[in-house]
């Protein structure tokens, strides 16, 4: 019986819709130098605006800033995405220029949030109709009323990607996907609002029903393999769940990679967008007490606040032009080894032209390609822990079907295998701002200023200490370009 008064009452602690849409429009208010309301769409049924709130300096503008988005209640019970979104902008807005690194992430950053993406089903839940609820309201049988018993689309199987897959094809299932992909609006809200953006980091917010709580879910493993950036995706992942402390107050959270493919949130975010997409199961139970749920929206924002660092982390970022007119070009960038022709292509955005890939310290090869473009390759491109790579790239445009060859190596290194000494020769030495050494884990050993036509590394790092044996790579830099090169070091 108290189980049964418990389910049947929702804390005043939850939100209802007018107390999200009276405390973004006052947050708006207040902060409108760094906060813009957005409306996404409104919902097919009550015609409820989908709202998306957007943090950054300069706000009105889109700024070539990285874009990180969170997303709250796909589904209508599970009420603590919500209260983790309405805490996370509180507490970003009003540390703004009182705490240093939320003031930095406002001011490099574009930060969004839809808090509530399904206001009808919400409603539901927040009126006591069935506090259990988990769809949106559409009318399946078209009979004009609202029924619990098959009514309603679970919005997180609606999304076109491998939509067919997922979900149920009969309207009573808690898991009914929609007659077709995207029919719902709450779902095409976020389409829109995701393929006119670049993100780079999503977090969906969801709380247990079934399966497993307090679990961090990535994509994807399958029976076609892993996702192409699997390892970058992971890593991060597990980060996440390391910072979020359980609601017990010992261990964290699990990452976990999500099996399967079909027409969920993170599987579409990171197919067709290349948005690394976290869903989180937050809590041990959909709903919980509201006494906690301070305490809960408190321990998620280490895990939330990662990704805001995380963009400006390794990985490879640079602007795409084209090299006669000067304007940015949306042109496809391939990773070697982490990539995936059935997906769409990862391409720089219209407006700068920028690029972002996240990716683990370590060494790369990249193609820069775009159809009328000579495609640019990139060998050995260092990335290196806690800082981003920059490559900006010309594109030539090309006639008809001729290609030009991939461009020469500009350093020579004698001897290699090297012992005690290497001799670098930079052709057109003129050209260098510097020569950077790196080891292979792409930590700076050395960096040498002004390099000249031929120099001489005694294998030391900046300390004059000896370096150890293994690779070593190169790489020197000019205003537009770098060439890199790997020297394998033995010690006799
Ligand atoms: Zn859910």
């Amino acid at each position: 019986m108290i189980w049964l008064l418990f389910l049947l009452s929702i804390d005043p602690r939850y939100h209802t819709f007018n107390e999200v849409a009276y405390e973004l429009d006052s947050m708006a208010t207040h902060y409108s130098s760094i906060t813009m309301l957005d409306t996404l769409g409104y919902t097919d049924i009550d015609s409820l605006p989908i709202f998306a709130l957007k943090i950054s300096d300069s706000v009105t503008m889109d700024e070539d800033e990285p874009e990180i988005l969170y997303i709250g209640c796909h589904h209508a019970e599970e009420l603590i995405g919500i209260e983790i979104c309405m805490y996370m902008i509180d507490d970003l807005i009003s540390n703004y220029n009182i705490d240093s690194t939320k003031t930095h992430w406002i001011n490099n950053r574009e930060i969004w949030f839809v808090p509530l993406m399904n206001p009808d089903g919400h409603n539901v839940v927040m009126t006591h109709m069935d506090t259990i609820w988990r769809k949106n309201k559409r009318d399946n049988d078209n009979n004009g009323f609202f029924d619990l018993t098959h009514d309603g689309v679970d919005l997180n199987r609606n999304y076109d990607f491998y939509w067919s897959n997922g979900g149920s094809t009969d309207f009573s299932s808690e898991f009914y996907r929609g007659p077709y992909s995207f029919s719902e609006s709450e779902a095409r809200a976020i389409r829109d609002l995701t393929l006119a953006h670049s993100f780079a980091f999503c977090i969906t917010y969801h709380s247990a029903r079934y399966g497993l709580t307090e679990v961090v879910y990535y994509p994807w493993r399958w029976s076609g393999g892993y996702s192409p950036d699997y390892p970058f995706i992971r890593v991060i992942a597990d980060t996440i769940s390391k910072r979020i402390i359980k609601d017990s107050g010992t261990g964290h959270y699990t990452a976990l990679v999500g099996q399967g493919l079909d027409g969920r949130a993170r599987n579409w975010l990171y197919g067709i967008c290349g948005i690394f997409t976290y869903c989180l199961e937050v809590g041990t139970t959909t709903i919980p007490p509201g006494s906690i749920v301070d305490d809960i929206c408190q321990r998620n924002l280490p895990g939330a606040y990662y990704l805001l660092e995380r963009v400006e982390e390794s990985g490879i970022t640079g602007c795409i032009y084209d090299s006669l007119s000067g304007e940015p070009v949306s042109a496809e960038v391939v990773i070697n080894g982490y990539y995936d022709s059935s997906l769409p292509p990862r391409k720089s955005d219209v407006t700068y032209g920028r690029f972002l890939r996240i990716l683990k310290p370590g060494v790369y090869d990249i193609e820069v390609r775009n159809c009328g473009y000579a495609s640019m390759y990139y060998d050995d491109i260092v990335v290196s822990d806690g800082q981003m790579t920059e490559l900006n790239v010309l594109l030539n445009r090309i006639s008809g079907e001729s290609t030009i060859p991939r461009p020469q190596k500009k350093i020579k290194i004698i001897p290699n295998p090297s012992s005690n000494f290497v001799i670098i020769q930079l052709d057109q030495p003129s050209d260098y701002s510097s020569l950077k050494i790196y080891d292979t884990l792409g930590r700076l050993v050395t960096n040498m200023e002004n390099p000249s036509g031929e120099m001489t590394w005694h294998c030391v790092d900046d300390n004059n200490r000896e370096v150890s044996e293994g690779i070593y790579w190169f790489v020197a830099t000019t205003t537009d370009e770098r060439t890199t090169k790997k020297v394998v070091l033995v010690r006799r």
